[in-house]
């Protein structure tokens, strides 16, 4: 097909963190040398931090590489962290602080800001337009360009009108061709065309298989009395390893009396009729949390997948034509639950990899291996090799155990025992058949702490055009009814935190039912249907969630 085309040196896909750090990087670079660098940011999101969901406590380590006065710039870091507490819940009702001795030092966050993410990526925009970077958001890159000799010549947005049985509406307009000399992707964790990349140039040849997490999060306005600007709490324990499950929940108070709080379920659980959402719902009902919520109001909600697997299981970050960056890799520390300052930072290695090319020129479908060798002689290297065991202990021991396992190998050998844990069972294959195991009653929403999914994706101004082709494609159209509700209950009813899918029972049967409206694009089905089934692709023009500041 004969599409429209635009050249540039450079395109990056995504304006998260990483993307939008490699942008500015690149830019002021080719400032200094005094040479021109062509630089754009396709962006899925309506605007940039539409789709943005974090935390988020920041560290700001690579922000100040970037912009070494990013105070009197006025970045949107208001509020240092004052406290940190950190609790293991035994019961519905119990909990035990931590003492600060027998904290990881990796869970400390002195010197560090409570933030919203969205709300940096939009002033991190503002810089990167000032040094002449183009951000087009509403367009996703909905597909790899490859050039005849098999190297990424650039990508394509998303053709828009579109109707559902593939036939063109009025308003059809076919996606464009962006063409570069190297193409940097940055979508984030389980980034749909990463995923390809992945399998296509093997990167994760001799790696250790990658591993995830579901993060749910709300921010609530709640009373000033109850509000204590910059404590930080994060806990363990309870409600997931009542099912044997893993993951951490965290409350930060940010300044106006707003907190967000959120759970972070390891997709390495294994019944099938576990509910991360409604795990997250009983969690706010916790005595530790429900007193701070009293009497609030949520305002907003949503989630997002994270990296879990670590350092061993970050793919080669190079190929020809292209890199890949931030959680789309996987450099997300999940020893601090920190992927911010880690994805910044692999933005401006990337950066500098090509900077360090600019007096020989950039050429079309060049393989910049050295990004390697800066990757692996930088801060970022250092940090995730000392973390590296963190992930596989917590999955091998759980939190309570794995916990201790890292403050030994963190805290006290300062990661250099000679050894490197794996886990080598990915999150697809961990569920056991339903018959195994105890179906879970979960409690029905209060409308007070706790909420159904439907009001709750109602908060994320989740918004997709009606009539055009399904983002959420099924290999396999018999497999959710044949084999995932025969042998698993159908997990994707529970696990989706949006309520895209559903099972309908009929005098016909069952039907299964994607509602894709709903999505929130969080990549979970992608990682944890059991036959891998599900493939996430980008949905028409800006859909999806329209966060304000998560
Ligand atoms: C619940 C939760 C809590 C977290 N807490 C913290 C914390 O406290 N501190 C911390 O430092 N980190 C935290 N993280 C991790 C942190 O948010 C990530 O590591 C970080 O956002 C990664 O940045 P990124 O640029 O790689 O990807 P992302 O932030 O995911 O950004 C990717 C961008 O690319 C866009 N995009 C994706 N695909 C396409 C496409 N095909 N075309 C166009 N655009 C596309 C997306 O819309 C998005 O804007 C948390 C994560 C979660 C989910
Ligand atoms: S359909 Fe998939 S990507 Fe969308 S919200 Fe549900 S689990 Fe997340």
């Amino acid at each position: 097909m004969e599409r429209e085309s635009m050249e540039f040196d450079v395109v990056i896909v995504g304006a998260g963190p990483s993307g939008l750090a490699a942008a500015i990087k690149l830019k002021q670079g080719a400032i200094e040398k005094d040479t021109e660098l062509n630089v754009c940011i396709v962006e899925k999101g309506s605007e940039v931090g539409a789709h943005i969901l974090s935390g988020a406590i920041f560290e700001t380590s690579s922000l100040t590489e970037l912009f070494p006065n990013w105070k009197e710039l006025g970045a949107p870091l208001n509020t240092k962290v004052e406290e940190d507490e950190i609790y293991v819940l035994s019961s519905d009702t119990e909990q035990k602080r931590v003492p600060h001795l027998f904290v990881p030092s990796t869970m400390t966050n002195e010197g560090n800001y409570i933030i919203s993410l969205g709300n940096l990526c939009r002033w991190l925009a503002e810089k990167a337009e000032e040094l002449g970077v183009e951000i087009f958001p509403g367009f996703a890159a909905a597909q790899v360009l490859y050039a005849s000799d098999g190297s990424v010549k650039g990508i394509i947005t998303g053709d828009m009108g579109v109707a559902e049985d593939g036939s063109h509406k009025e308003s059809y307009m076919p996606g464009m061709e962006l063409h570069a000399k190297t193409t940097i992707f940055a979508e984030g964790a389980r980034g749909h065309l990463g995923k390809e990349l992945i399998a296509k140039y093997q990167l994760d040849e001799n790696k250790e298989t990658p591993h995830y997490g579901l993060g749910i999060k709300e921010l609530w306005e709640i009373p000033s009395d109850q509000h204590k600007q910059g404590l930080v709490v994060h806990s363990a324990g309870w409600p997931l390893k009542e099912h044997q499950a893993s993951g951490g929940a965290f409350m930060y108070h940010l300044e106006n009396n707003q907190v967000v709080i959120g759970l972070i379920t390891d997709l390495s659980y294994s019944n099938p009729y576990l509910s991360p959402f409604e795990e997250f719902q009983r969690m706010k009902k916790h005595p530790l949390y429900a007193n701070y919520l009293k009497n609030g109001k949520r305002i907003s909600y949503g989630a997002r997948a994270l990296n879990k697997g670590g350092l061993q299981s970050l793919p080669k970050l190079h190929f020809p034509g292209g890199m890949m960056i931030g959680c789309d890799a996987g450099t997300m520390n999940g020893a601090k639950i920190k992927g911010s300052h880690t994805a910044m930072k692999s933005g401006i290695v990337a950066a500098q990899t090509l900077l360090d090319k600019l007096a020989e020129g950039l050429e079309y479908g060049a393989d910049h291996a050295e990004i390697s060798k800066k990757f692996d002689e930088s801060s970022l290297y250092t940090e995730l090799q000392l973390q590296r065991n963190f992930g596989p202990a917590q999955h091998k021991w759980g939190n309570i155990l794995g916990s201790a396992y890292a403050f030994i190998d963190i805290n006290i050998f300062r990661g250099i025992l000679p050894w490197t844990l794996t886990d080598p069972k990915p999150d697809y294959s961990t569920l056991k058949p339903a018959n195994q195991c105890s179906p879970i009653n979960y409690p029905k929403p209060d409308g007070v702490l706790t909420f159904d999914r439907l009001s709750s994706v109602f908060l994320s101004n989740t918004n997709h055009e009606e009539n055009q082709i399904i983002h959420l494609q099924l290999k396999d159209d018999s497999i959710p009814l044949n084999e995932n509700l025969k042998t698993y209950a159908e997990p994707a009813q529970r696990y989706c935190p949006a309520g895209v899918y559903e099972i309908i029972e009929s005098d016909q049967g069952p039907r299964f039912q994607i509602n894709s409206q709903n999505c929130i694009h969080c990549k979970t089905c992608d990682i944890k249907d059991p036959a891998q089934n599900i493939t996430w692709v980008t949905p028409e023009g800006s859909g999806g969630p329209n966060y304000p500041n998560m």
